[in-house]
């Protein structure tokens, strides 16, 4: 759309403007400067009075599965291994329609946290890429692939299987087709492999030659678990990180998502081959403060961006527990007591995102030229006032509450606080519906999966 928004605050890559105006034309920003200027540049652009608004760059949540929604308040207080016991099964229990449904939940949470773009590795894309597409934000997406089968993983079986890796392969390419490149652009994927507790050094070779034949950025989960490390040292006996490199996996076009357990040696070696790191500091600090070794890596080098990870979309909480955790980084209270700075980590959910998939040049900052990807603050938020040091109220004291608007590609997906690209009153309720029925059928066709820790009961809304 055409818009001019006056007497805003724009937070731009050379400092906070206040009374200032944006103007989108189309799907880009045309142009930032003063309220006079682009009035008179801009005359048939649709005003919008942005007096008490901030106008931010969109933020990037750099890993997240929105499906995994259907877990909420399920496996957070529970010290098993959720991801085979209970992600991966829920994944293959939920049909095409109700992944949609779960996926456009957290798509709709997205929205109205501030997010812009989200990077989506998941299983069965081609299978609900429709509707995450069709909720209007920026979309990497790529389907998680393994050739040992995750399904049998929490029964011990580690056995490696072709077959199983050939459906994630050749799904792999569906998506690329159906989806990479789409609505304008918007819309991109990746090539990911799950983990390298699941991928055998075959499926790995057979991942880069697609990230190579179609020029996509490459995405992995990485020492995320006590589990993994000790798999794939009886497997690969080497760490993760030295098992990648191995079959050289590792590069500047892999973001790998936690580091949770990389041992020193494990982050000079990714850093000495441009990994860029997904970190995901609030859902890997649910069991206790996230024990990745985030003050060596924030000291080789490494490209940070924050994500969400699982069960929720807020990005507020990303960067308010990320900035304490890398505070804490060094275990050094007098060096790392105010570093990173609240710029660092508003940084770390807006560019840095934007570079690990390879797009620094059309998001992450407010500049002319690029995508008109805007977060907009309400400045009168109560636990924003008073404004003193804009980026550090909203990294210490921002949450979902605070979004006023978010556009992606110069199209408004809430304004006002009025979601436009989804039915959220419809959704929120069917969601519900969905994740009850798809609970019940997976417990009773499981009988090895417990109920989740304190059982589950579904209030009656
Ligand atoms: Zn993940």
């Amino acid at each position: 759309m055409d818009l001019l928004i006056t007497d805003a605050v724009i937070v731009t890559p050379d400092g906070i403007l206040d009374r200032s105006a944006i103007a989108v034309t189309g799907d880009r920003i045309a142009a930032i400067g003063s309220n006079h200027d682009l009035a008179q540049r801009f005359p048939r652009h649709e005003r919008m009075d942005g007096r008490s608004l901030a106008v931010l760059p969109g933020l990037v949540n750099a890993h997240t599965h929105t499906a995994l929604t259907i877990l909420r308040g399920t496996v957070e207080d529970w010290d098993g291994n959720a991801v085979y016991g209970y992600m991966s099964p829920v994944s293959y229990e939920m049909s095409g329609e109700e992944r949609a449904v779960m996926v456009q939940l957290g798509c709709l949470e997205a929205i109205r946290s501030g997010c812009t773009t989200l990077v989506e590795p998941f299983r069965h894309i081609p299978s609900f890429g429709h509707a995450m597409a069709a909720t209007g934000l920026r979309l990497w997406m790529s389907e998680n692939a393994a050739d040992i089968n995750t399904l049998r993983i929490r029964q011990g079986d580690y056995a490696e299987d072709r077959a199983f890796g050939q459906v994630f392969l050749d799904r792999t390419v569906q998506m690329i087709e159906m989806f990479h490149g789409t609505h304008g652009g918007r819309v991109q994927c990746q090539v990911a492999a799950h983990a390298p507790d699941n991928c055998s050094p075959w499926i790995l070779r057979q991942l880069m030659d697609l990230s190579a034949k179609h020029g996509l950025t490459r995405t992995v989960h990485l020492a995320q678990s006590i589990e993994e490390i000790r798999a794939v040292r009886a497997m690969r006996d080497a760490t993760p990180a030295e098992y990648l490199d191995r079959e050289g996996f590792l590069g500047p076009d892999l973001v790998g998502a936690h580091w949770t357990f990389c041992s020193p040696s494990d982050v000079e070696l990714l850093a000495s081959r441009g990994v860029q790191m997904a970190h995901c500091p609030a859902n890997s600090s649910r069991r206790g403060p996230h024990k990745a070794p985030i003050g060596l890596i924030r000291d080789a080098g490494v490209n940070i961006a924050l994500g969400t990870d699982n069960m929720t979309e807020d990005m507020f909480q990303a960067m308010k527990i990320g900035q304490i955790i890398h505070r804490g980084g060094r275990g050094r209270a007098k060096e790392d007591g105010v570093s990173p700075q609240p710029e660092d980590t508003f940084r770390m959910a807006t560019i840095n995102g934007a570079r690990s998939v390879g797009a620094a040049a059309e998001i992450g900052t407010l500049e002319v030229g690029k995508k008109a990807d805007l977060t907009i603050l309400d400045l009168r938020t109560p636990s924003l006032r008073p404004i003193i040091r804009l980026l550090a109220s909203v990294v210490h004291y921002g949450h979902p509450a605070a979004v006023h608007s978010v556009m992606v590609d110069g199209r408004f997906l809430m304004r006002d606080r009025r979601v436009l690209s989804l039915d959220e009153e419809f959704l929120v309720d069917e969601a519900q519906r969905v994740a009850k029925r798809v609970w019940e059928r997976m417990l009773a066709k499981n009988p090895d999966i417990p109920p989740p820790p304190g059982g589950l009961r579904w209030l009656d809304l």
